[in-house]
């Protein structure tokens, strides 16, 4: 018996949970797609966030449902736009590692206010785009620690 209380064992257990036992498949889209590509690909995919990418496949932005609906009660022919003048641009992304810590990921969702962020890999052209998590990603986690008699 290790004398720990239920919260404490709990605490450790979380502290544990890393992004890549996590992370869910991310869904790119090349920065020169029009927005009209965005948001249909925001359907098909059924999905809240984009990732936009370069000719590399490396990050350079990420398009929200929001950022999607400001553009499409613009002016502007969303066939000709692309999507890279209305996404939030490198180096304001806010990303995560697969060896990162679930937890903190969870701390940056709600400092930034965002619904969900990247995880990347270094490489030499830049930032390689290998999963997402969500707040749907943490809720899950949420729910699995009870269902799984983690406690
Ligand atoms: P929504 O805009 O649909 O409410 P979010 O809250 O996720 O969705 O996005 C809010 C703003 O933050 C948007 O302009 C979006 O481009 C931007 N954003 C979303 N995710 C990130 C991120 N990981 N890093 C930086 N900015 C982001």
């Amino acid at each position: 018996y290790t004398g720990k209380t239920g919260s404490e064992l709990l605490t450790e257990k979380i502290k544990k949970f890393k992004v890549y036992e996590y992370q869910s498949v991310p869904i790119v889209v090349n920065e020169s797609a029009s927005v009209y590509d965005a948001i249909s690909t925001m359907f098909l995919e059924d999905v809240g966030t984009l990732f936009i990418v370069d000719k590399n496949s490396c990050l350079t932005g990420v398009v929200s449902r929001k950022d999607l609906l400001r553009a499409a009660i613009g002016k502007q022919d969303l066939n000709t736009v692309p999507v890279h003048i209305i996404m939030t641009r490198m180096p304001n992304i806010t990303v995560c590692r697969k060896e990162d810590l679930l937890i903190d990921v969870a701390n940056k969702l709600i400092s930034k206010q965002i619904d969900g962020l990247p995880v990347v890999k270094d490489t030499a052209q830049g930032l390689e785009v290998v999963g997402r998590v969500t707040k749907t990603t943490i809720t899950k986690v949420f729910v699995e620690l009870i269902s799984d008699n983690h406690i």
